[in-house]
């Protein structure tokens, strides 16, 4: 990833409810690990590359346009160059839930309303060069982190609610030009009910979103992708029924997803001043029951088949 242009940070820089520390990011034998701010563009295309390495078929650009359905049961996905059938179909098209809102599946809101507000500046910010910072504020928290050798990024949370002033930016770079507008994102923090069912999985943010400060976006589309790979191949090859698959792709999901939730609530209860609704105990928003409902239980989690040792055949260290 550094060879591609990411920039690399040891450390952190935090101030949330004291004097601002600085946090590493852990070690192991071979040193310690380091923080990268990956450009969008520049890691799709390394994983690109990767996946047409690996023998993946590219159709580019296309558009998904439906679910291909026989009863129950997804079968493929009609795009905007035809249709391509298969065995499984993955969602991986991010936020907006689309192979969800397709077959109506209930989607569970664990926070309410949550926008993150985030944009880019020209510029050098000498206090970034090795660390990115997020502080916390009695409305919310502000993070910021040099993302190219001339380029900053900044995000904003109100954890109010509010979606703030469009042309807000945070004080120390609002001398610097603008690197295009300001944007906004839904980050309330959700999960598809089933994102696994008979013919489909949903993977990173198709399946599950929580808001940034919990830092695992990225880390869960790439595991996401790598567990549901891992499953279909098991399935395959007779190492797990169907069913014992889709079970555990949905109790593995749903609980990373709950640990961070009640992480992000410890989190948000040691600011200055936490926003009302965590004083509340957890609990679903919006609306009851919308779409077909979860089918997830409780289980002991033991994956099907070995997937330690597929990944590790395939150079992936757990
Ligand atoms: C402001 C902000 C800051 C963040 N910071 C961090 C961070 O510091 N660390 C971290 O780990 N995570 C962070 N995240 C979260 C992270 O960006 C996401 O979790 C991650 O990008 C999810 O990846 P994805 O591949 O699932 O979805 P996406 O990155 O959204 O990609 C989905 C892709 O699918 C395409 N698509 C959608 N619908 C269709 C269709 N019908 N047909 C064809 N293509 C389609 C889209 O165009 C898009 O290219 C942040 C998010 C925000 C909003």
């Amino acid at each position: 990833m550094a060879a591609a242009g990411c920039l690399p940070h040891e450390r952190i820089g935090i101030k949330w409810n004291a004097a601002q520390r600085f946090e590493s990011f852990g070690g192991d034998a071979s040193g310690p690990w380091q923080g990268m701010q990956a450009w969008r563009g520049d890691f799709d295309g390394l994983l690109l590359d990767r996946a047409l390495e690996a023998g993946a078929e590219l159709l580019q650009p296309c558009q998904a346009l439906r679910p291909l359905t026989d009863g129950e049961n997804v079968v493929g996905v009609e795009t905007d160059r035809g249709p391509v059938r298969a065995g499984w179909m993955s969602d991986a098209g991010g936020g907006r839930h689309w192979l969800a809102r397709q077959l109506a599946l209930q989607i569970e809101h664990h926070s309410p309303p949550l926008i993150a507000r985030y944009g880019y500046v020209h510029g050098r910010e000498p206090e970034l060069s090795n660390a990115s910072s997020i502080e916390g504020d009695e409305l919310g928290w502000t993070w910021k982190a040099q993302v190219k050798e001339d380029l900053v990024a900044w995000c904003r949370m109100d954890l109010r609610g509010r979606s703030g002033v469009a042309a807000w930016r945070p004080a120390s770079l609002r001398n610097f030009p603008a690197y295009g507008p300001t944007r906004g994102a839904d980050v309330s923090w959700r999960i598809v009910s089933r994102p696994v069912a008979s013919g489909y999985f949903m993977a990173g943010d198709a399946a599950a979103v929580l808001d940034p400060a919990s830092s695992h976006g990225v880390l869960r589309a790439l595991m996401t992708g790598m567990m549901s790979a891992h499953l279909i191949a098991a399935e395959a090859g007779g190492k797990a029924g169907r069913n014992e698959a889709a079970d555990y792709y949905c109790e593995w999901l749903h609980q990373w997803f709950d640990h961070d939730v009640s992480e992000l609530r410890e989190l948000y209860a040691a600011l200055p001043h936490p926003p009302d609704w965590l004083a509340e105990p957890r609990r679903l928003y919006g609306a009851k029951k919308k779409g077909k409902g979860p089918t997830h239980e409780n289980r002991s989690l033991r994956p099907p088949g070995n997937w330690r040792e597929d990944f590790e055949d395939n150079g992936v260290k757990g």
